[in-house]
């Protein structure tokens, strides 16, 4: 097991235990055509539209009961024939990942291509103690297509528009999905006040997520959006607070709770 999925399955569930920094939306179906999996801190989202579901990210590698929590919104992952990851961490591309059990094998996966060099191991995740480079841990069967910043896919009339968001990683990607719901990975940590960048300890660049955050505020402007459709902070309206605090910093920290609202011990709910 490497490091990052070592501390991702054993040592992330005490780090932030009563930090109350995460989030997430229990399993459920919500309006527009959206739903989601639940899978401890992460969620993994759906869009369905005429009989056709495309999926956003994959969750945690090996995640028990994952099949009782899609019997939860109806959906069947082997019916799934897309599948686009925001970016590659072990939480968001674990459920794909060759060396562990694919949630959706039928599927066609899609990352932002600069993501794709830390799949190749030419660029790391993490350093830590100011020299340890920590690879993301994550390795992707060959057959992935690479988007580029406002690559639009048209899947079976879904449209899903790219939009690079670096800085959570160098290829981290946002989606949006027939104009109306953002599907908003990693950039973004949301609480009862609004948006703020994602948590520095998890953010490879956040001076540069900050920055990318600007202009994704400009790209959607005059776009109709409903919904942000986060990583670790749930299903949230979008609006005003969207990008409130974005020039601020998110902290999580066990006396200054990010979110009142969030579980204090997520892996029980
Ligand atoms: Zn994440």
């Amino acid at each position: 097991m490497g490091t990052i999925y070592f501390f991702d399955k054993h040592v992330k569930k005490h780090l932030m235990k009563g930090t109350r920094a995460v989030n997430p939306s229990n399993s459920d179906v919500f309006s527009d055509g959206v739903s989601c999996i639940r899978e401890e801190d992460v969620n993994l989202w759906f869009y369905t539209k005429a009989g056709i579901t495309i999926a956003f990210d994959s969750g945690h590698r090996n995640f028990p009961n994952v099949k009782r929590e899609f019997e939860k919104i109806g959906i069947n992952a082997n019916d799934i024939e897309h599948v686009f990851i925001t970016h590659v961490d072990v939480d968001h591309a674990g459920g794909i990942d060759k060396n562990g059990n694919n949630i959706f094998p039928n599927a066609q996966v899609y990352i932002g291509k600069d993501e794709e060099q830390y799949i190749t191991g030419k660029m790391h995740r993490m350093t830590k103690l100011g020299f340890v480079k920590l690879s993301v841990g994550v390795s992707l069967k060959q057959g992935y297509i690479l988007l580029s910043d406002g690559q639009v896919t048209d899947v079976n009339g879904i449209k899903v528009e790219a939009i690079h968001v670096p800085g959570h990683t160098l290829g981290h990607m946002c989606y949006l999905v027939d104009e109306s719901i953002l599907i908003s990975g990693d950039c973004l940590a949301i609480n009862k006040n609004g948006g703020y960048p994602f948590f520095d300890f998890f953010t490879q660049f956040p001076d540069m997520n900050k920055k990318s955050l600007v202009k994704l505020r400009e790209t959607l402007k005059n776009k109709p959006v409903k919904a942000v459709c986060t990583g670790h902070s749930g299903y949230r309206e979008y609006g005003q607070s969207t990008f409130a605090h974005i020039d601020e910093t998110a902290v999580f920290d066990k006396k200054i709770h990010f979110d009142e609202y969030a579980p204090e011990d997520y892996t029980k709910y």
